[in-house]
């Protein structure tokens, strides 16, 4: 029971969870996530989904 866990975005839908390191999906929620991301990444996709920016959510590693 020692599986790491962390806090993060799904990067294609914004959705908020907790994923351990066996998803093999990571960062993403899910495998559709993943594919969109992947190749469908265009046109309608491109707009950002109105999702609220919270302080929490920022992402660390990505420069400001
Ligand atoms: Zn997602």
């Amino acid at each position: 029971m020692s599986i790491k866990k962390e806090n993060i975005s799904c990067p294609t839908c914004g959705k908020k969870g907790t994923w351990t390191t066996e998803n093999a999906f990571r960062p993403f929620c899910s495998d559709r996530c993943k594919l969109i991301d992947l190749g469908e990444w265009a046109d309608e996709q491109h707009r950002i989904p109105g999702d609220p920016v919270n302080p929490h959510e920022t992402d660390e590693s990505d420069e400001k």
